[in-house]
């Protein structure tokens, strides 16, 4: 199969992009891949809202620009956040053109919130079900649109480089270009090859990596490993988000429900097992402290009890005014026995979001030729070492819109590639035991929450790479002998995205942003990204 624009993910990220490459290009093909269900991505999660400056009585561009610079730690790069800052609002309203609804107050203008770090209100929300919102309004509109075709259930395996075409290629070979993509189609189950003139990559998170995280299951960074596999630049993979309040439940794994930072905005209050509020001891800000602040409170707390998590005191809200802001946590709390109104909310850390990934350029462009990456999978220099709450959606569409300028710059001077074999499963066979793999699984989650999670040191890094040396080999052998299946790509993509994030957190001699290690508890004097 051929498509002149291929877009992997179809998140906030891939569905802008196609839109706007479809649009511009009414003769071309736009082929986008998800390997679940088409709206199945962290986008359809995202509670708290979007960032943009809307009132621009009280707020400006400069606040947002400072906020976000405060938040990075140093690590940003202040020409995207300008860029960011000052191009989300038009992009906010292509979105609101496209059918997305954002609340509205008796007055008609929007409802604006704020969460940690901002220092106005600016959050643009749909109850708490924005990303739910916003991936609604992107999928229908990508539905009108008949040069673009979404094929769902259909796992991308590889980047197609020059590598597959018998060349060595290094992390010095100057001219690596991506000719297109390997996938298991698991609707007729077989290895296809796709060819693409121009690739997106927006695959999204990597929470999965760890035990407890508020991503769902597909966010397993797919593409950071495809890209580091190809030979491409991967940065800053140590800045990973920890949400502090995470739905605590118990023997619950995989994916955790999320109490947006929002019901703290409100007044909700972190409280202990003593039943005291903590928060005043480790920050003036108290509950509205940075996220990584308040994460690494609880993580304390947590140690301190030896519990597995605290609790977010609501029971001073009124129920109408919870019920209106926060209906889906209200419902969520009431299936698991826990009226807001009457019982504390248990909640610990859960791992949220991803600031480093795929290096790119201003734009969206990888190091790989022909290739693009936007969204959560992509680090283009707006988060540095932390993300300030609700600028991931804005980064998202305004990263997907200069990928898209780009590209359909660039379109008539590519051609496709020719002499590309099909993808040879000879010397595979079945997998004999799943339990081989999902015993991985539960190891790799385990290592990375207890030795690399919100609070690190060199001793536990170290543990975690000679543990990840060895579930790296095992998979190896096992990949090289087995039919792959989407089980098997994704340990093997976890166990990369795994060691990128140890060998960055490792290089790392200094406590920044969302790193922090105790055998160096403060800042170095000069920032420095981490390129692998
Ligand atoms: C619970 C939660 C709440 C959040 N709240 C907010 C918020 O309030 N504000 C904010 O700004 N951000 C928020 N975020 C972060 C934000 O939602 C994400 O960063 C953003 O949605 C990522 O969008 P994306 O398009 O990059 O990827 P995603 O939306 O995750 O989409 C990834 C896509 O890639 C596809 N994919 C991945 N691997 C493969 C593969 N191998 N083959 C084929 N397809 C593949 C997936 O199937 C999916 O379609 C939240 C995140 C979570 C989890």
């Amino acid at each position: 199969m051929q498509t002149d624009f291929l877009v992997i993910g179809s998140g906030i990220a891939g569905l802008t992009y196609a839109l706007k490459v479809a649009e511009a290009c009414p003769g071309k093909t736009v082929t986008i891949l998800t390997k679940t269900q088409s709206d199945e991505t962290n986008t359809k999660y995202a509670q708290g809202g979007i960032a943009g400056v809307m009132d621009f009585d009280k707020d400006s561009f400069e606040k947002h620009i400072e906020d976000t610079l405060i938040a990075g730690d140093g690590l940003c790069n202040p020409a995207v956040v300008e860029i960011v800052v000052r191009e989300g609002v038009e992009r906010i309203r292509e979105i609101i053109e496209w059918g997305a609804k954002f609340d509205k107050d008796k007055d008609g203008d929007f409802a604006l919130g704020r969460e940690g770090g901002h220092s106005e209100f600016r959050i643009l929300h749909h109850k708490d079900v924005t990303g739910k919102e916003m991936e609604r309004a992107l999928l229908e509109a990508i539905s009108r649109k008949s040069n673009i075709q979404l094929v769902s259930h259909c796992f991308v395996l590889d980047i197609i480089t020059q590598h597959h075409l018998g060349y060595l290629v290094t992390k010095s070979t100057p001219d690596i270009e991506c000719y297109g993509v390997y996938v298991l189609n698991l609707s007729t189950n077989r290895i296809e090859k796709i060819l693409s003139k121009i690739t997106l990559l927006a695959t999204g998170g990597n929470g999965q990596v760890y035990r407890t995280t508020t991503n769902p299951a597909i966010a397993t960074g797919d593409g950071v490993a495809m890209l580091y596999r190809a030979k491409g630049r991967i940065e800053n993979m140590e800045f990973i988000q920890f949400h502090p309040t995470a739905l605590y439940e118990a023997g619950v794994r995989g994916q955790s429900f999320l109490i947006t930072e929002a019901v703290r905005g409100d007044g909700g209050i972190l409280r202990n097992h003593n039943g005291e509020a903590f928060m005043e001891r480790y920050d003036e800000r108290k509950d509205l402290a940075p996220r990584d602040i308040v994460a690494r409170a609880i993580d304390n707390e947590m140690k301190i009890s030896g519990t597995e998590h605290v609790y977010l005191d609501c029971r001073h809200f009124s129920k109408e005014k919870f019920t209106e802001h926060f209906p889906n946590i209200y419902e969520k709390c009431l299936s698991i026995g826990i009226d807001i109104t009457k019982d504390m909310i248990p909640v610990s850390p859960a791992a949220h979001y991803s600031c480093g990934g795929v290096k790119t350029d201003e734009h969206g462009r990888t190091s790989v030729g022909n290739l693009y990456a936007a969204g959560e999978c992509a680090s283009t220099g707006l988060h540095g070492a932390n993300r300030l709450a609700s600028n991931s959606l804005l980064e998202a569409m305004v990263f997907a819109h200069r990928s898209y300028l780009d590209a359909v710059k660039k379109i008539e001077g590519v051609n496709f590639h020719t002499g590309i074999p099909d993808w040879s499963i000879d010397g595979t066979n079945a997998p004999k035991e799943m339990i081989l793999i999902t015993q991985s699984v539960k190891e790799l989650k385990l290592l990375m929450s207890d030795y690399v999670g919100i609070v690190r040191n060199d001793e536990r890094l170290q543990r975690a790479m000679k543990r990840l040396d060895l579930l790296y080999t095992e998979t190896e052998a096992l990949y090289q002998k087995t039919i792959v299946s989407p089980q098997l790509c994704e340990l093997r993509n976890m166990i990369t995205v795994a060691y990128l994030i140890v060998k960055c957190a490792g290089f790392r001699k200094e406590s920044r942003g969302l790193h922090f290690n105790t055998d160096y508890p403060h800042r170095n004097a000069r920032a420095q990204q981490i390129i692998l």
